[in-house]
């Protein structure tokens, strides 16, 4: 099956420094701090979230080889921006707390 090609994201939806909350995969209902983006996969890294244990080899003079856990990169539509009043992952922050009580009790 070819890959599609699919656009590059054309608006970064996080930014670096966000709180966000990972709503599906391994670290699911775990927060975190944004990282780095990647928009044309539409990836993110967050904090020490999400650790692979990675093996590397010595390539270079100086490089040591061995296993380093480092952050696999999460797709943008398995998190949430995380909003502090609410105590929870959000479509969409909410400015005023009174805002977030008016969604809790609207969500079905
Ligand atoms: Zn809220």
């Amino acid at each position: 099956m070819p890959r599609a090609a699919q656009p590059a994201l054309r608006k970064a939806k996080f930014k670096k420094g966000d709180q966000v909350q990972v709503i599906a995969g391994k670290a699911k209902g775990q927060t975190g701090e944004v990282l780095r983006m990647d928009l044309k996969r539409g990836t993110l890294l967050i904090k020490e979230l999400n650790m692979v244990m990675r093996h590397t080899k010595p390539r270079r003079q100086g490089q040591s080889g061995g296993i380093i856990p480092m952050e696999s990169p999460i797709h943008i539509s398995n998190v949430l921006q995380f909003c502090e009043s609410c105590d929870r992952g959000v479509r969409k922050l909410c400015d005023k707390p009174a805002e977030c009580r008016y969604y809790k009790n609207r969500k079905k």
